[in-house]
């Protein structure tokens, strides 16, 4: 597809991170008191002084000590001279034909990670990543062809919430009437990397973006997708409590593990058993199964007749992704007709079975996509320099 793309190079420079200041940005509350109190805030106004900061950062997206007018000029000093308050920088911004918005962002390190914005008619939705890379190789997945490079830190997990809501012009303005719409009003965590495999920052991360002082994003408007780490699916509904999306994608143990190949560890049973005691379950807070159509791989009607009998007794809707190609992928996308078949099977068993539509292809953004065309450019330029 060749559709119009815009493309515009940020080159508004930020600061760097200056030499031995810690970042307050992805700080829980607990860890922002105990640093102020170790930068010399008496105990006794510690919990003041967080709410305070957080209610500048976090609500109103202000990020120089300076402005934060409530507090008194030695106290701006004491927290300049200690912290900063960094998010990770846009390098380029793509915006598809369809509206999606592609954020490429320079992590400390000089890593690169991708952050997507889908805006739809009820709903503004921020795709974002946990991991440089992946551990894990699932054969249809662009990301899985890229070793883990690092783990995203909590500061760059919320840092990309922060710079999105930059980007959109979306925090509020003192004195204006309180506008409840929202351009970022979802989160999924479906960008690059098993989220899972980087619990606890993802778990802070989270905890920053629901607190509802600050961004205020309830727990049911944050969807995580997993690949299947069973030993963790418990304590992401305990310590995190958001919903659950799983990257199912199979039937059979037999082509799961050529796919998804963590079900060598963890099988569709022993998967299908934690998901079955993910607490909270109900009929307004279901399992997301992820299901990518690749054509004569997975998208067969015993395929579907199949799916329905595994998921019986989970609360579930099943999300049917046609498959986005990306430059040597060994799959292609099922057609139409076998989707649309495969959707009925799923419906007339009583699950929703939404097609999701690729959202900003042009751009490479859609999901599993990530990365390629930065790739693809940096490739193409080594080649134009060799
Ligand atoms: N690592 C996590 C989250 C990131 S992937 C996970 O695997 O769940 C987000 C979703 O996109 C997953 O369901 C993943 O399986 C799917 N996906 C990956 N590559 C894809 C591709 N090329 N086409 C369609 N969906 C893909
Ligand atoms: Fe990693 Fe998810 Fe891609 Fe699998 S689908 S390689 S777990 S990012």
């Amino acid at each position: 597809m060749t559709a119009p793309i815009t493309q515009d190079v940020l080159t508004i420079p930020r600061k760097l991170p200056e030499g031995g200041k810690a970042n307050l940005v992805g700080m829980t509350r607990d860890q922002m008191r105990a640093a102020l109190i170790a930068a010399g805030t008496p105990e006794k106004q510690a919990k003041m002084r967080v709410g305070q900061v957080w209610q500048w950062v976090y609500h109103w997206g202000v990020r120089d000590f300076d402005r934060m007018s409530n507090l008194a000029k030695d106290y701006r000093t004491l927290l300049a001279e200690n912290f900063v308050l960094e998010v990770p920088e846009i390098v380029t911004k793509q915006v598809s034909e369809d509206g999606t918005r592609k954020y490429l962002v320079r992590i400390a390190g000089g890593h690169e990670i991708e952050t997507v914005y889908i805006p739809e008619t009820d709903r503004g939705t921020l795709c974002i990543s946990s991991q440089v890379g992946c551990t894990l190789t699932c054969s249809f997945c662009h990301t899985g062809t890229q070793k883990l490079v690092r783990n995203l830190t909590a500061a760059e997990i919320v840092g990309q919430v922060m710079l999105a809501r930059d980007d959109l012009d979306e925090w509020p303005t003192p004195g204006a009437p309180k506008d409840e719409t929202r351009l970022v009003s979802n989160i999924v965590l479906m960008g690059m990397g098993e989220p899972l495999y980087n619990f606890d920052n993802v778990r802070d991360a989270m905890k920053v973006v629901m607190d509802n002082e600050g961004i205020a994003l309830g727990r049911r408007r944050i969807t995580l997708s997993t690949s299947g780490v069973v030993s963790e699916i418990a304590r992401t509904a305990q310590e995190i409590g958001c919903l659950l999306a799983v990257s199912f994608h199979a039937t059979t143990d037999e082509v799961r593990d050529q796919l998804v190949p963590i079900n060598k560890k963890w099988n569709i049973a022993t998967l299908l058993d934690a998901l079955r005691d993910y607490p909270g379950l109900s009929n307004s807070e279901r399992i997301t199964f992820e299901y990518v159509m690749l054509d004569h791989v997975n998208d067969s009607k015993e395929d579907a007749y199949r799916l329905v009998e595994l998921l019986r007794g989970i609360p579930a809707k099943v999300n049917l992704i046609p498959f986005n190609e990306w430059p040597g992928a060994p799959y292609k996308r099922s057609s139409g007709n076998r989707i649309h078949a495969f959707a009925d099977i799923i419906y007339h068993a009583g699950y929703a079975s939404p097609i999701r539509t690729p959202r900003g292809e042009d751009i490479m953004a859609a999901c599993g996509q990530l990365k390629s065309a930065t790739e693809k450019q940096r490739k193409s330029a080594q080649k134009a320099g060799a």
